[in-house]
């Protein structure tokens, strides 16, 4: 129950004006300190984090910036902090942005922001000299079989190829899903049915 808690105090700082928040020391990282504006990119059907200033890196990009797409729904992904049920182990990618599984043995997966040798997904962001870096939380999901409590939207997916989370509903809203390990589509293979909540939902 505690954890239903402060996910309602979230709601009701963010939903707060600016100036209701004076005082308040809010710092700029997002993806550390927030569990909303994860979206799911249209184009290659990643769950990425869009509250960064960036758009990451997408597999299927070549419009505008090669970065991710976003269909406006605004899902929540739960950190260890948060408490309750789910599986462990999930973190942020500070070069893509994209939901990523490191629990599976080490493997870092496939990201389409890669660079300099590492194939894989990392959980900060590229080092650059002199400049503070970000580091991701350790997030949590819940799934069909280990949620807090019913409702929610299932049919997201790990991908054992690029171990990204992905959104596999069928629904014609989503008109491509490409897989950063080889630009195929992602696979399902070994995956339980994982569950997010959007934003603002009761459910
Ligand atoms: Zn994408
Ligand atoms: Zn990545
Ligand atoms: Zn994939």
């Amino acid at each position: 129950m505690a954890n239903i808690r402060r996910r309602t105090a979230l709601r009701l700082v963010t939903g707060a004006s600016l100036a209701a928040l004076g005082g308040l020391a809010i710092t700029a990282q997002p993806a550390q300190a927030l569990q909303h504006l994860w979206g799911t990119c249209t184009r290659c059907r990643i769950l990425w984090f869009t509250g960064n200033g960036t758009r990451g890196g997408c597999p299927a990009g070549d419009i505008l910036d090669g970065g991710h797409h976003y269909l406006g729904l605004d899902w929540m992904v739960k950190t260890v902090e948060d408490g309750g049920a789910g599986q462990p182990g999930w973190r942020w990618c500070g070069l893509c942005q994209a939901l990523w599984f490191e629990g599976n043995g080490g493997d870092p997966g496939a990201c389409p922001s890669a660079y300099g040798g590492n194939p894989g997904h990392l959980p900060f962001t590229r080092p650059v000299a002199g400049q503070p870096g970000t580091s991701s939380a350790h997030y949590v999901l819940e799934d069909l079989t280990n949620r807090d409590r019913p409702g929610g939207f299932s049919g997201w997916r790990f991908c054992g190829k690029c171990n990204g989370l992905w959104d596999a509903v069928n629904n014609s809203l989503y008109t491509n899903n490409v897989c950063p390990s080889d630009h195929q589509p992602h696979s399902l293979w070994g995956s339980g049915n994982y569950v997010l909540r959007r934003f603002g939902s009761t459910r």
